[in-house]
């Protein structure tokens, strides 16, 4: 301020006196100002992250690049804002900055689901190999729907199924058709959809498919596979368990699913050895109490055996049709009482707030359970004390940017809640959610729109990814190496991504 003051007089000579408060009274006002701009920046989610000088060297390069897109995308009449995310998959991958996220360390991805993980193109490629895998041709009926798929044997096939590889033979035009119908995706952000409806279809249709044991494998490899390739080191499943069958041997006990993915994580680790999973147990919130204390038994007993694969338990499903958390209040003491009896923890990941609704209450029960991570959240900034509380019980809200547009909560990203929540400082992390069912791989995709519809900064992206490893349900152990893994793979990024975008 001095200095400013200075230059004033040297440029005028000495002023009088009503000029010379005039000048004070400005300067004052932009100091305010410029503190302003610091306190509100310092109450943000990352305010303690330091960069780096070559963090910040690649931090203005992406800043230009983005700028240099959005440009391209002006000059060229795209109306960015207004088009779905199905509708600018193609320019995404097409953009310079796509491919340095792509290369970008992701730490850990904390919220997917069991039915969400392989994409549609590899679920019917690899289906069809299956002699004894068919599909249900019909119209849809109480138990079976058009394009459901199965697997049965010899003369036990339901009527109504045809053998899919004889089907894909004789149809033309069937595989797109069954492409489209095992995937969701927003045409445009005008019309109308019915998307939690459409939505559960596509789960139904391959529900019969999972647990049969030597597909299941295929599935979760391939799966795994795809996230490790876009740079995601650890998984957290929100799993619906399901007794695991073949016809040689029938039903297995549902522990074999547990060892079956731990032999996965085993073969994923000849190319990946940091590659780690944890399973979340996950009920339905369309189900009466009675039903989820069968399902907290069930997630007990198997966290007792294997308490390095199960982390905690979460009930799904569409929260403005299901019931609301605290319709479970009975089935929470419980799980109070089982934990103090038996000295288990079961922590809860709950879906809360996917709505965007002030009447949809659920994120009031997460800051009186022991629920650290918490599924959307997305009409938290409706509920400030919630807000607040979360922040001081550090809290993290799973965010899945694509997902909330694909399923109608939020239509130009710009206006996504997650803006607000990041710029008062709840914690965060990006996820994916259900990406075979939206019709992608991986979880570049939603960093990238996060990233550009959000105008974050490198310093955002990598708190962000570093809060997948951070508030992850790994131990402490585990976490320790993760992030000493992801620490490495980050600089390299960095190192790497500067050196390539000189
Ligand atoms: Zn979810």
């Amino acid at each position: 301020m001095m200095r400013k003051y200075l230059t004033y007089i040297l440029m005028l000579g000495f002023p009088l006196l009503g000029a010379q408060t005039k000048v004070v009274e400005k300067s004052t006002y932009q100091e305010k100002w410029t503190l302003l701009d610091t306190e509100n920046a310092a109450m943000a989610f990352d305010a303690d992250v330091k960069l780096s000088d070559a963090e910040t060297a690649l931090d203005k390069k992406l800043f230009q690049i983005r700028k240099q897109f959005l440009a391209e995308t002006e000059k060229q009449h795209i109306p960015l804002y207004n088009l779905s995310f199905n509708e600018i998959k193609p320019l995404i991958e097409s953009s310079k900055l796509f491919k340095v996220i792509q290369t970008m360390p992701k730490g850990g991805l904390l919220h997917t689901h069991s039915g969400g993980l392989a994409n549609a193109e590899w679920l019917i490629t690899t289906a069809r190999k299956y002699k004894e895998c068919y599909v249900y041709d019909q119209k849809d009926n109480d138990k079976y729907i058009f394009g459901q798929l199965g697997f049965f044997e010899n003369g036990k096939v339901p009527k109504g199924f045809v053998n899919l590889d004889q089907k894909l033979s004789s149809d033309a035009g069937f595989e797109k058709k069954l492409h489209d119908l095992l995937l969701l995706k927003r045409d445009n952000l005008c019309s109308y959809t019915d998307y939690w409806i459409e939505f559960e279809k596509r789960f139904q249709r391959i529900n019969l498919l999972l647990p049969y044991r030597p597909f299941f494998k295929e599935y979760y490899l391939k799966g795994f596979q795809d996230l490790a390739k876009d740079h995601v080191q650890h998984v957290e499943i929100r799993y619906v368990f399901d007794e695991l069958y073949d016809f040689e041997h029938g039903k297995y006990p549902l522990e074999k699913s547990i060892t079956d993915l731990q032999d996965i994580v085993k073969q994923m680790h000849q190319s990946n050895p940091q590659f780690s999973l944890k399973l979340i147990y996950s009920s339905f919130k369309f189900l009466d109490s009675d039903s989820i204390e069968k399902q907290l038994e069930i997630a007990f007993k198997l966290k007792k055996q294997f308490p390095d694969m199960i982390s905690g338990f979460d009930l799904v499903a569409d929260e403005a049709a299901g019931n609301s958390i605290n319709f479970y209040q009975k089935n929470w003491t419980k799980l109070n009482e089982i934990t103090k009896k038996t000295g288990i923890e079961m922590p809860l990941f709950l879906h809360a707030g996917e709505s965007t609704s002030v009447f949809n209450k659920n994120i009031l029960d997460i800051t009186l359970l022991n629920n650290q991570r918490i599924g959307h959240g997305l009409n938290l900034i409706y509920f400030p004390k919630s807000m607040e509380l979360i922040k001081k019980q550090n809290k993290l809200v799973e965010v899945s940017p694509i997902s909330n547009q694909i399923l109608g909560y939020v239509s130009d990203m710009r206006n996504h809640p997650a803006r607000v929540l990041l710029s008062n400082g709840v914690q965060c992390s990006i996820n994916s959610d259900d990406p075979a069912v939206y019709g992608y791989e991986g979880l570049s995709y939603d960093f990238w729109m996060a990233y550009v519809y959000w105008e974050l900064d490198v310093k955002a992206l990598k708190k962000l990814v570093f809060n997948s490893i951070n508030y992850s349900s790994l131990n402490k152990n585990e976490k320790k190496q993760a992030v000493e893994a992801l620490n490495t793979q980050w600089n390299d990024f960095v190192q790497k991504a500067n050196q390539e975008l000189n």
